[in-house]
Order: C-alpha cells, then structure tokens, then sequence
C-alpha cells in the first residue's frame, strides 16, 4: 500500500486550479511516467524548469541586446493602429532616456491595446527585444503593468520545457498550487551523506527549483537539483537491487549437463569461435551450473557473433531436457535468427520453433501444444512469447536480444514462465558503464570485443543528396561486379504513408536506373512478403534492397558490402551505427554512404562526422550520450518504460556509483526496508513509480 503521505502528491493533476479535463490530458501524455494513468501533482513536480528570465535585467531601450528579454520603464507615445480585418500588425511606439521601441501586435483587440497602453502614460513593460533594421521592437510583451503595480511581476521566472497547448501562466499556476501539497515527507537519505553533500530536504529542494534565483539553482550541480537527481538514482538503483536479489532468491535452478550438445551446435558451425565468444560461453555455463539464477548482460558490437553464443548457452539447458526461448524485438530479427538457427539445430537435434504475433490462432495452437508436451525444445520469437497465455513444459533459459528495447516488466513477465529461469540478455548497443548501471544494475557483463578473424574495415563517406546520380552510378558498378547493397530510406513518424510512398519511389528509380529487379521491405508488410523480400536479396536474386528502419537492428546478410543511408541527417547516431553494421559482416572490404540533405545542423554534422572517423561503437556510444543525453540512447522513448526525469546519465554519473552501493548497503542491512530509513525508502520507490519492487518484500 502507498503511504498515506503521499496521497496528496499522487492525486490527480486535474485537481490544480486551471486544469480542465483538456490540460489534464495534454499533460498526461506530456508528463505521465504511467501513459495509462491520468499525470499527477508528482508528475507536474517533477517536470523542471531548463531555465531562468531574470526580470530585474533593466539595459534600457538602448542597450538591449538583439533577442535579449528586458523590463523596461517607458513612456507610451503613439498608437498605430492597422485597419480592421487587415493582416498588418498594430503597432504602439514608446520612449525613455535611452532610445525608442515599437510594441507590435498580431490579431490585436484594439480596446485592449487603448487601454492597456494610454498615450503619455508610463508603463512597466517586460519581454524579448529584437532589432529590426537597427530599430528595437517587442512582439507580443510578456508583461505590461502600470508603475504602482510593478511589483506583481516576478523577478525571476523559470521557463519551462512546453507543449503545444499549455501556456506558460497556466503551468505556472499550476506548478504553484502543486508545491503547496509537497507534505512534509520522512528523510530517506542517510543523515551523515546527506549533511556531507549539504543536500536539502526532498521538499525544499524541489520549491527551490521551481522559483529558482539564478540559472545556477537549476544546473545539474545545484544542491537542489543533486539531492532530487541523488533520490531518483536511488529509488531506481533500489528497485533493481530488490528485484535482482528477489530473482537470485527465488531459487536458481543448477543445470551442469555434460556439454555434449554445446558441443554438437558449436561443431555445426561454419567458423570457429573468437576468444571472445569461447569466453563468453565459459563464463554461462558456469552461471548455469550454479543453483543461484542467472542474470547476465552479453554486450558486443554489431557483428561480433552475439548470436551464436546464446545458442550454445541454450544448448545447455536443452541437454537437461528443459527449454529455452529467445526474444528478438522485432518480427524480422525473429524470422531471421529462426532461418539462421534452423540448419544448425537440426544438426544438433534441437527441435524449433519460431511465434511472432503474425501467427494464425491455429498455428499459434499448435505451436502452444508442442510446448506444453516439450515437443519443442526452443521458440524464437517477438515478445508475443512472454505476453499473456503462452506457457512452457519447462522454461530454463530465456535470452533477451537487442535487450535496450525492453523494460524491467518484460523481464520480469518472462521469468515468471518458469522455474527459475535464467536470462541471458543480449544488446549491439555499447552501454556506457554508468548506463549499464541505470538499466540493469548490477547485471554480470561479458563481452565480445574482437569481431570475428578476417573482417575488413567498413569506409563511410558523406555526400550530399545533390549527388544522388553519381551514387547511383557507382553502385551500378558495384553490383556488376557481384556485389550486393542496403539502401535506407528513412521513416518519419507523422507521415508514414508519405514515407513509403518516398521507399517505393526510389525503388522504381533504382529499377530503372540499375535495370534490374530492387527488393523492397518495410514494417507495413505481411510476414511472408518480408521473408520473400529477405530472401530474394540474401540468395541474391535481387541484388539491391531498399527497406525503411526495419533492417536496423541485427539483420544479417554477409555478403552485402554496400549500405546507402538516405537523409542521414535524420539518423541519430546509434542508429546510423546499427544500420552501418548491416555491413562488413562477411571478408570483403565494405562501404557505407550517408546521403544527406544540406545544409547540415551542427548537431546533424557532428553526427556524421563521427560517423566516417571512426567504426568503434563504444566510442560512439559516449559521443552519442554527449550529444543526446542517456534517455535516448537506451531506447526508453521508443519502449514507453519510465527512465528518469530529474537525473541524468550523462551529468550524474558519480551521483550513480554512490547510489548503487547505498542501495546494497541497504538491502544489507535492512533486506525487508523495515527500520524507519526503510519506511521512508519505500516512500521514495513509490515516488519516483519504482514501487513495482516493493511486492518482493517481505513485510509488504
Ligand atoms: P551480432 O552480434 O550483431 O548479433 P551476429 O550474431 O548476427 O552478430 O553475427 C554476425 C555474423 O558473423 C553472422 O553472419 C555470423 O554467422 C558470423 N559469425 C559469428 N561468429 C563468427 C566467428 N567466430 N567467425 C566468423 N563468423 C562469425
Ligand atoms: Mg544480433
């Protein structure tokens, strides 16, 4: 049950003054770390300020700088007014010592104006001045106010990140209300390293921020914004932690097999193992042997083989007569990893099956039975296989793949399907150490660091879209001489028809130009005519493949060379870099062009830049924090899981440390958060909605 403390945190935001049933739910999908909860007063809280206008600055007309927002002590001199009905602004001049200004209004209610602006009259007038041809102006003043009432204009105001359809006074309003309900909640933190820090308390730092006094109170090393950063650390680190310790708790189950199997899929293998795989293998099956369960985080570049290691890793529990599954996060990667794994478990004497949610009821049927009987010994599959009904004779290892687009729910709706099921998760996306700490806690890590013997480099060039032609010209002569390419057109949420659209344009233009037969694969396609495109491309009956985003993550076609990244710009820089990895899989020497519309933003530019110095994905994966923040980067846009709100990676990384062994420190001490501390801890993890892991306590 929440503590009954924090109820008034938790009502809902339509209970604020000015917000209606409309606000409510503008700020619910704004807001809401739960889209299927209405935002509450928390959510509001949390939401802070990015920066400060400082009313108190008063240049004068003269020295206002160009976008500068100013207050201004002047004398109203002339209204001009536009014509009624007529597009033109109105526009009203003002003087003081220093110089004069027009205030300019659009669609303006001229008695407003009239009144609010009497000729001769000093006014208090506050908002962003622009120069235009060398003279200043003001659209639109934030405030307007006669002298005796000057006061009421807050010298300072925080600027809010904003929605469309919220104004800035109604936030405003709203926040006040919401601060007045912060009860006076029991301190969590450890007395001694909170007085250390010189951390306020919960409820003054989050006042302080939002009536901040100087840009400094908001920054990311304000007290005010480290004690709040410092408690959602905890609360996430503290979850984890129950939830890790709950997982090993429950009882691991030992499974030590002779390795006969392993053995047989590691035999049926075109290649040999890098050392870093054959590391990786030893460091599962001791995991696997141990009675405790395992939770362990596979990371490798794309292309480093993560594949194959969690097929041996599955091998072994089949030897023991369980089962295994593995989840891919899309129904292409599922299909493909079920193709791949096909010849080698029929070799081995494993028995597969693939589910996605394509599937028919009666395959879906049929596919449930074998299950239930142990007929199948490994499913691959979307996560389609650990929603809702789908059950298993016996579940002994679950892998995870691409792992940064699931959330904590998944992994623990999977575990749930068997008896202490192990799980192996599996991700191309270099994690920053810290980040690995922020979504998995504190997960054993084994890594893939050499890419298999006998890969070439990838070159990447950038070119503008302008030279579309030559391009095209080139892979023309690429592919006469046996080669094969990737070419990406981006999809772009709001218009996914116009996409496509664009997909299939240039795949005509590509026909026709390269006289020859271009597949095309995007997510809008059924199962079958995906497998029909993928499979026309990889025997090399079509030698070009234009597909939207579908491809990023994890196909798998080696002897492509090739890969055309169309408006590049568009691409953040972990995908740029997934895509990239569709190439340079095989031993031929492979390219990557990034076509791009200029001209470049800076941001887009250093993107790219990065892009073609260099090919190590840990490199760009710190780049890419830097440049994005750590949110992004993990995906928990994208998979609607709650990340953090006040924290971040890229600036508390230390706060983060501190935090996981405070975490442990707890659980060591006071495993089922009973002492006074503990009581109030659980008002932190239901705070920050981490609460989840308050049922794997004991005294609930
Ligand atoms: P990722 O880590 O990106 O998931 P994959 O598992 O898809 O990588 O492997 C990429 C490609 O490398 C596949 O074609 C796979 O068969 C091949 N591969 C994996 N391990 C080796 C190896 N040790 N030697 C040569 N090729 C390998
Ligand atoms: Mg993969």
């Amino acid at each position: 049950m929440r503590p009954m403390v924090l109820d008034p945190l938790f009502s809902s935001v339509s209970t604020l003054p000015g917000i209606g049933p409309k606000i409510a739910k503008l700020l619910t999908t704004f807001l809401s770390s739960q889209p299927d909860r209405e935002a509450s007063v928390a959510d509001l809280l949390f939401h802070i300020p990015h920066s400060v206008i400082d009313r108190r600055h008063r240049p004068g007309i003269a020295y206002s700088e160009n976008g500068d927002v100013v207050t201004l002590d002047v004398t109203i001199d002339r209204h001009m007014p536009n014509s009624r009905g007529s597009r033109a602004p109105y526009r009203i001049s003002a003087f003081d010592d220093t110089g004069s200004i027009t205030f300019v209004f659009f669609h303006p209610r001229h008695d407003w104006l009239e009144k609010m602006f009497p000729v001769g009259e000093r006014r208090i007038i506050s908002g962003k001045v622009e120069w235009f041809n060398e003279q200043p102006q003001m659209v639109h003043p934030d405030y307007v106010m006669a002298p005796d009432e000057a006061d009421d204009m807050p010298p300072i105001e925080p600027i809010y990140p904003m929605t469309a359809g919220l104004s800035p006074k109604t936030l405003q309003k709203a926040m006040n209300a919401a601060l007045k309900r912060v009860p006076h909640m029991p301190e969590w933190l450890n007395a001694a390293h909170q007085t250390q820090n010189l951390w306020p308390e919960f409820g003054d730092a989050i006042k302080a921020l939002h009536h901040p006094e100087d840009q400094k109170d908001i920054s990311p090393d304000s007290l005010f914004l480290q004690r709040l950063a410092y408690d959602e650390l905890l609360a996430s680190q503290l979850a984890l932690a129950l939830v890790r310790k709950n997982m090993r708790q429950l009882g691991g189950i030992s499974r030590n097999p002779l390795g006969k199997l392993q053995e047989q899929v590691i035999k049926a293998l075109p290649f040999s193992l890098t050392k870093g795989q054959a590391n990786a293998i030893k460091d599962i099956n001791v995991d696997l042997a141990e009675p405790t369960r395992m939770l362990r985080l596979l990371q490798g570049d794309v292309g480093s083989g993560k594949t194959v290691v969690a097929l041996a890793a599955l091998a072994q529990v089949i030897e023991t007569g369980s089962q295994g599954g593995l989840m891919a996060p899309t129904e292409i990667l599922a299909r493909q990893h079920f193709a791949s794994m096909s010849p080698i478990c029929e070799k081995a004497g494993i028995r597969l099956a693939l589910m996605t949610g394509k599937d028919t009821v009666k395959e879906r049927r049929i596919t449930q039975e074998k299950l239930d009987s142990g007929e199948i010994d490994l499913v691959v599959g979307t996560h389609a296989l650990f929603q809702g009904k789908v059950t298993f004779k016996d579940l002994a290892l679950v892998v995870v793949d691409e792992q940064h687009r699931f959330g904590v729910h998944q992994r623990l709706a999977l575990s749930a399907k068997g008896k202490g099921v192990d799980v192996l998760v599996m991700t191309a996306t270099p994690i920053p150490r810290t980040l690995v700490l922020t979504c998995f806690g504190d997960m054993d890590v084994s890594q893939l660091t050499e890419k298999p013997a006998g890969r070439k480099p990838i070159t990447t060039v950038s070119v503008s879209l302008d030279r579309l032609e030559e391009i095209i010209g080139r892979i023309s002569s690429a592919i006469g001489n046996g080669q094969k390419a990737y070419w990406v057109c981006p999809l772009v949420e709001e218009s996914e028809k116009i996409d496509l659209a664009a997909a299939e344009d240039r795949r005509r233009v590509l026909e026709q130009e390269l006289r020859q037969p271009v597949a095309l694969i995007h997510g809008r396609m059924s199962a079958d005519e995906k497998d029909a495109a993928m499979q026309s491309f990889k025997s090399g009956q079509t030698r070009v493949l234009v597909a939207t985003t579908v491809i990023e993550v994890g196909v798998d076609v080696p002897d492509a060379t090739i890969i055309v990244i169309e408006h590049a710009e568009r691409f953040g820089l972990a995908q740029l870099h997934q895509l990239r990895g569709r190439v340079g899989r095989g031993d031929k020497a492979s390219s990557c062009v990034l076509l791009y519309k200029g001209p470049l933003g800076e941001t887009s530019g250093a993107r790219l830049n990065i892009m073609r110095r260099t090919n190590d994905g840990f490199l760009i994966a710190e780049e890419d924090l830097k440049l994005r923040g750590g949110g992004e980067i993990l995906g928990t846009r994208q998979s609607g899981t709650p990340g953090f709100r006040i924290a971040r990676p890229e600036d508390h990384a230390d706060l983060m440390e501190v935090a996981r062994d405070d975490a442990r420190l707890i659980l060591e001490t006071d495993p089922d958060l009973t002492s006074e501390r503990g009581s109030a801890l659980r008002c932190l993890l239901y705070l920050f909605a981490r609460d989840e892991a308050i049922r794997f306590l004991r005294a609930g």
